[in-house]
């Protein structure tokens, strides 16, 4: 694994994060791998095992010659710590229970009204899942050192305030407070794919990685993004809306009021509106969302050139929204996720090179692209690991309270 730039995370958290990525590595390798010195890993590593986070395991030695004792490694220590994920969609809510080592405990969906819903029906939704994922997980719920709330929408993961949500009929609320007091458990709350880009940093293809993106399309298209370890989520936490970007000045309506953003011409619910006009559907049509895509989609595979065209059209903004972060982010590697992936037209290779085309011509190769179609479960699991992540910062004696705010910066700018 090629060093990597840390200088402003601690070296604990580095170590912890380390064998987190490795599952289960020795200490020596912990520290010619972070270039620190081995008396600075047995010390930190003491202390990550004193605090709960690490523990030692045996494994036999390379060669198996069986002379002397067997060599010691390190991994995250299993069980003793529980973070619940808790995942809000417009078809059904779902949760997980996970162990500090992201073990999956147990899971539970409940089905819902795909209309927007009252926050009184949201926390009794997550009051519900609660008991019904510990019931099954054998724990109590307060077992549960945290909770992790994902719903889509503007999230402001600092403060908990969701400022508009498709999934809540109103907006501007402080769900994250009201869950918490409604579980009795700390809630921590983010958009979706910032959930999905955490569990693929903790328990995905970015364990290894400093910087990489995750675009989801789904009803909406979201993106979030890992810069040095971290999901970054701008001053305000309300960054990385890619699919606000604008792609066409007076464009096609988006959900959120505003006309020519990139999820206007990507979206499940864009796909939809051209399916309509394309294929003569009649109105009001009364199949659901995914009915009808699947039914665009056979017909593009039968050969049907408007259902066809729909797609690739779609498969061309992708490739522009592509480019576009590539070239402001420069990431190591772009994964797509989301149900939409099952759906090969988007990223077929015309949308790859298209993609290149939008580049800038570095003589380097553009990012590389991994596809991911993971189900509903994958946001609850996110979820957790937002929890985990928290429970882990104060574990580390650095939790988001902490976060560097650089006010003695703000001060001396105004003084
Ligand atoms: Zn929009």
């Amino acid at each position: 694994m090629p060093p990597v730039t840390t200088a402003q995370r601690p070296l604990k958290q580095q170590i912890f994060e380390h064998v987190r990525g490795l599952g289960q590595v020795p200490r020596v390798q912990v520290a010619r791998d972070l270039r620190v010195s081995p008396a600075s890993v047995t010390t930190l590593t003491s202390e990550l095992i004193e605090a709960g986070l690490l523990e030692e395991v045996q494994t036999p030695r390379e060669g198996g010659w069986g002379r002397g004792r067997p060599a010691v490694a390190l991994r995250v220590r299993p069980g003793g710590y529980y973070v619940m994920g808790l995942k809000l969609s417009d078809r059904e809510h779902t949760a997980v229970v996970i162990d500090l080592a992201g073990r999956r405990l147990a899971s539970a969906t409940v089905a819902r009204d795909p209309r927007p819903l009252s926050v009184k029906a949201t926390l009794d939704a997550g009051e519900t899942l609660m008991q019904r994922v510990c019931a099954e997980g054998g724990i109590t719920p307060d077992q549960l050192s945290g909770v992790g709330l994902g719903t889509p929408g503007f999230i402001d993961g600092d403060t908990g305030v969701v400022h508009w949500s498709p999934v809540l009929d109103v907006r501007g609320v402080d769900l994250a407070s009201l869950l918490a007091e409604r579980l009795g458990r700390p809630v921590q709350i983010d958009n979706d794919a910032n959930l999905v880009t955490l569990a693929e940093l903790w328990f995905g293809a970015g364990r290894s990685l400093s910087d990489f993106a995750v675009v989801t399309i789904e009803h909406g298209v979201g993106m979030g993004f890992v810069m040095n370890h971290q999901l970054y989520r701008g001053a305000r936490g309300l960054g990385m809306e890619l699919g606000h970007t604008k792609v066409q000045l007076d464009g096609a309506l988006c959900r959120c009021g505003q006309r020519g953003c990139l999820e206007a011409y990507l979206a499940d619910y864009a796909l939809v509106r051209e399916a309509r006009t394309a294929l003569n559907l009649p109105d009001p049509e009364t199949r659901s969302v995914g009915v009808l895509l699947e039914s665009l989609y056979e017909q593009a595979k039968q050969g049907n050139p408007a259902a066809h065209s729909i797609f690739r059209r779609a498969g061309r903004y992708l490739a522009l929204a592509l480019a576009n972060v590539a070239n402001l982010f420069d990431p190591q590697l772009i994964i797509l996720s989301g149900e939409r992936m099952r759906y090969d037209y988007l990223y077929a290779g015309e949308t790859q090179a298209e993609m290149k085309t939008m580049m800038l011509e570095t003589g380097r190769a553009p990012p590389a692209l991994e596809i991911h179609a993971w189900g509903d479960m994958i946001w609850a699991h996110g979820a957790a690991a937002l929890a985990l992540q928290e429970l882990t910062a104060q574990m580390l004696g650095n939790g988001r309270e902490a976060a560097p705010r650089e006010p003695g910066a703000r001060e001396g700018a105004l003084s």
